[in-house]
């Protein structure tokens, strides 16, 4: 599922291709899935492009906002040429500006666009805002004695940290995954919170993990993947101590960590 960097990288791409285009026409050719109408879009504006968490929102003129959720496997992909039909296997909105085509595609069909901040205003801390800071993690960690992966992963408390990052972040705090989050130490949460600030702008340097679905709009794959430390490393050597790498399940989701120095 893309998480804050793949979404991020969207963003920055979206605004390079789109903002200032005019929405022309629009299908709607999964009306479960895409909460948008012709009447909410057709004739706006594109005036920015947002990211919240793991929503994209797409800013329109007259006040309207679209929010976007990918999901697993959802795409926004922008064609400056004429559309194919190879180009719409999986194509689940059509927007037709007055240059070029963005499409939201989705091979799964769990991804969401719909009009509105509702979703929003559920999501947790930011992870690139002044509130992603000791004190308010120290809050939130207290309150629980969930697996710390698990409390990273929960979008209503810090939003943006998928699996992968969680993982990769922990790796580099020298955190065990299933680790109470109320055991946390002082040191170790201003080591965690400087890890997943690390880890998230290495990600957003080589543009996201294309590991399955994910694709920038322009249709190239972030590079990520090739970069990770633990994640889908499983008896691989720790690059720290040379020990394997651990496989378990946390929470229904795979988990690597390398248990000698993850305490
Ligand atoms: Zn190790």
């Amino acid at each position: 599922m893309p998480e804050l960097p793949e979404v991020e990288t969207i963003k920055n791409y979206l605004k390079r291709f789109v903002v200032g285009r005019r929405i022309l026409n629009f299908e709607n050719l999964n009306k479960k899935q895409i909460k948008v109408s012709e009447n909410d879009v057709v004739g706006k504006k594109i005036l920015d492009i947002e990211r919240m968490g793991k929503i994209l929102i797409i800013k329109l003129s007259g006040n309207k906002n679209l929010t976007a959720h990918l999901k697993m496997s959802g795409q926004f992909l922008y064609f400056p040429r004429n559309l194919e039909k190879g180009d719409l296997k999986y194509a689940r909105a059509i927007f037709k500006l007055n240059k070029g085509y963005l499409v939201f595609n989705d091979v799964r069909k769990f991804g969401w666009l719909r009009v509105g901040n509702e979703e929003i205003q559920k999501l947790g801390i930011e992870p690139f805002s002044k509130k992603f800071n000791i004190k308010n993690l120290e809050k939130i960690f207290k309150q629980t004695k969930r697996p710390i992966k698990l409390v990273l992963m929960d979008q209503r408390k810090i939003a943006g940290i998928g699996n992968i990052y969680a993982n990769e972040a922990l790796f580099l705090a020298k955190i065990n995954p299933q680790k109470p989050a109320n055991k946390l130490t002082k040191i170790e949460i201003k080591r965690l919170k400087n890890s997943i600030i690390k880890i998230l702008k290495r990600a957003l340097k080589y543009e996201g993990t294309s590991s399955r679905f994910y694709l920038k709009p322009d249709q190239t794959k972030g590079r990520y993947q090739e970069k990770f430390l633990v994640y889908q490393k499983t008896s691989k050597d720790c690059s720290r101590c040379g020990k394997k790498i651990k496989k378990i399940i946390l929470g229904g989701r795979s988990t690597f960590y390398c248990s000698f120095c993850q305490k």
